[in-house]
């Protein structure tokens, strides 16, 4: 059995918990939480102090570290791959080289194992390209987001004056995949990938018009896309737009000898972004837990680990099947 302890209790750290209920190599030892754990209502786990986690150390084989990539992870996972194997889905493309060489450090002063950014992007979609533009070097990659919804745009929607709630969705314009896939040389904007889908509520006698007006334009988020916005009541998002939908498509377009066309495409259609990041998380940690047995000592990213140590499935059996 491989021993699990959750980091961190948000959708992910939920997510992960029920992944755990579906792998009968692994066992939950709790969830550790910087809150009270009295407020903090999972589907059936032990809640503990993150500051008990150390006292449990010997009784953990692996910590999924389920916080958020903007200020959590940066902290908590060198710190906690100090005395713990660990894995993250840390997020932010442009800092992983950073997070990496600091987990890097900790792990292998400390003889542990971490792999950081695992998830689907950076993660699943890291892979495929890889793979896609091993396998096809003379061709395009491209990378479509969606449908989904994008917390940081929604964000921005509900930021604006008179607006008392709000989600927004990307969704990839299907008929450019399409045009790709049969082989049409493209040049892409902004604006020719995604599209962007508001569903708006808004305050009582807020300026409908202006509102639209100041989404459409604003710098940054939505004035180098198609946006549609909806204005709802607050019970129609409520009913209609709980979930967190996402997914997404790498697609590779390329030639082999002379004008051979080949495609390569990966799809995800996901109907919650957190149960399906946390899946991941759980298959990595079952490497994690391989490398470290196996006494592989510092930081790994997706990249570095061979397909097999994600399976429960033993070598031998895997190659015969
Ligand atoms: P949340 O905001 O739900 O949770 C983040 C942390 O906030 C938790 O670990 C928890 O820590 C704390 N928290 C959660 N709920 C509350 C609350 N009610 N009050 C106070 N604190 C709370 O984030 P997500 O779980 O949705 O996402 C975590 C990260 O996962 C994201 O930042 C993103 O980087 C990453 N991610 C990566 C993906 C990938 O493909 N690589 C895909 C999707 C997400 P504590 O229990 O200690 O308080």
């Amino acid at each position: 059995m491989i021993k699990i302890a959750i980091v961190g209790y948000g959708n992910l750290g939920r997510g992960v918990e029920r992944a755990l209920k579906q792998n009968a190599d692994m066992e939950l030892v709790g969830v550790f939480s910087r809150r009270d754990p009295a407020a903090v209502q999972t589907d059936g786990a032990s809640v503990y102090v993150l500051d008990e986690l150390e006292a449990q150390k010997e009784n953990i084989d692996v910590c999924i570290l389920c916080g958020g990539s903007a200020t959590d992870l940066p902290v908590q996972t060198p710190a906690i791959t100090k005395n713990f194997n660990t894995i993250d889905s840390f997020d932010t493309h442009a800092k992983i080289p950073e997070h990496f060489a600091n987990v890097d450090q900790a792990a292998k002063e400390n003889q542990t194992v971490s792999i950081i950014s695992t998830g689907w992007d950076p993660g699943l979609f890291s892979l495929n390209r890889l793979y896609a533009q091993s396998i096809l070097p003379e061709g395009e990659t491209y990378t479509f987001w969606g449908k989904g919804v994008s917390q940081g745009h929604s964000d921005a929607l509900r930021r604006i004056d008179g607006v008392a709630d709000a989600i927004q969705y990307t969704i990839p314009k299907s008929e450019v995949i399409e045009k790709l896939k049969a082989g049409e040389k493209m040049t892409l904007t902004t604006r020719d990938k995604h599209l962007r889908e508001c569903f708006v509520v808004l305050e009582e006698n807020a300026d409908e018009a202006a509102i639209k007006e100041e989404i459409v334009t604003m710098p940054n988020y939505f004035d180098e896309y198609d946006t549609i916005v909806h204005f709802i009541s607050a019970e129609e998002l409520k009913r209609d737009h709980h979930a967190m939908p996402h997914g997404g498509t790498v697609l590779r377009t390329g030639t082999t000898h002379e004008n051979t066309k080949q495609v390569i495409e990966y799809n995800l259609q996901l109907e919650s972004n957190p149960e399906f990041t946390a899946s991941v998380l759980v298959a990595y940690a079952r490497a994690c837990a391989r490398l470290a047995a196996e006494k592989q000592f510092g930081a790994f990213t997706v990249l570095d680990i061979a397909p097999k140590y994600l399976s429960p499935v033993d070598d031998a059996t895997l190659r015969k099947e």
